[in-house]
């Protein structure tokens, strides 16, 4: 679904990708870890159109769509959920939702948006399996920090992305609440058929993903593989678990 070749970006003398390639799957879920400055964030800003890369490419379902601007990219599936929830924090939960089910109609044609009925019962649904039912009415700025996470993480789905890209969802989260995070994480990826890229450094939650990591070191991916056998790697041991409990 998601390639990534070779892609460098430079700002000015520093490398912050230097030959960065990866690939997603369909229905795919892969976690990205790396230390600190190591390039991450700047990859999905790559993906995402935020930022064109210095070179290389960015190849979408078989399209190459390098350096489009974000809002084609958006187009295309891709939502990106930042450290910082994106929700609206001056009305409902149920207000939020109800907005981003209008912008995707939006999306298809401005004339659907004002004729389109919003379907209650997957809504409902919707907020019941994001666990956010008997905060419907509540203001989404007054949710705990791990609501606004889950909430945020629902309005992707409602957007109809097929795509999503987490850097770091679980920044400021109790240990419970990043474990239900990684719970919600597979759950979205099993029953919305959405593919994942998650940037973490919880390693609590890494292991809770129990999928396959991308490891980053100065700019390219290191290596790839389970938990369990990269752990036991002395190289990425000294350069980044052990920076972490693990
Ligand atoms: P990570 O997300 O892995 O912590 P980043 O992608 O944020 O790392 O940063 C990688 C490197 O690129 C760092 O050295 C950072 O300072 C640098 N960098 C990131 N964005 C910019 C920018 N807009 N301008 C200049 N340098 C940047
Ligand atoms: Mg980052």
């Amino acid at each position: 679904m998601l390639q990534v070749c070779d892609v460098k970006k430079y700002f000015g003398g520093i490398k912050a990708l230097d030959g960065t390639s990866l690939s997603l799957g369909y229905n795919e879920l892969k976690c990205i870890i790396g230390p600190n400055g190591c390039g991450k964030s700047t990859l999905f800003n790559v993906i995402t159109g935020a930022m064109p890369p210095t070179s290389g490419q960015v190849i979408f379902k078989g399209e190459n769509i390098t350096a489009r601007p974000p809002h084609k990219i958006s187009r295309l599936g891709f939502g990106r959920k930042f450290q910082v929830p994106a929700i609206f924090n001056d009305i409902s939960v149920a207000e939020n939702v109800e907005i981003a089910a209008m912008a995707v109609q939006t999306k298809k044609s401005l004339w659907k948006t004002f004729s389109q009925k919003i379907d209650y019962t997957t809504f409902d649904k919707h907020l019941g399996n994001f666990g956010l039912t008997s905060y419907r009415n509540s203001l989404a700025g007054e949710l705990p920090h791990g609501l606004k996470q889950r909430l945020e993480i629902l309005l992707l789905i409602i957007s109809e992305a097929n795509i999503i890209l987490l850097d770091e969802p679980t920044a400021g989260m109790s240990q419970a609440e990043t474990l239900e995070t990684a719970e919600l994480i597979r759950h979205v990826q099993k029953n919305f058929l959405t593919s994942v890229l998650v940037i973490e450094h919880d390693m609590h939650f890494v292991r809770a993903l129990n999928c396959p990591l991308i490891v980053m070191m100065k700019g390219s991916v290191v290596c790839e593989g389970v938990y369990e056998t990269i752990k036991d790697d002395s190289e990425i041991k000294k350069a980044y678990l052990g920076e972490i409990a693990c």
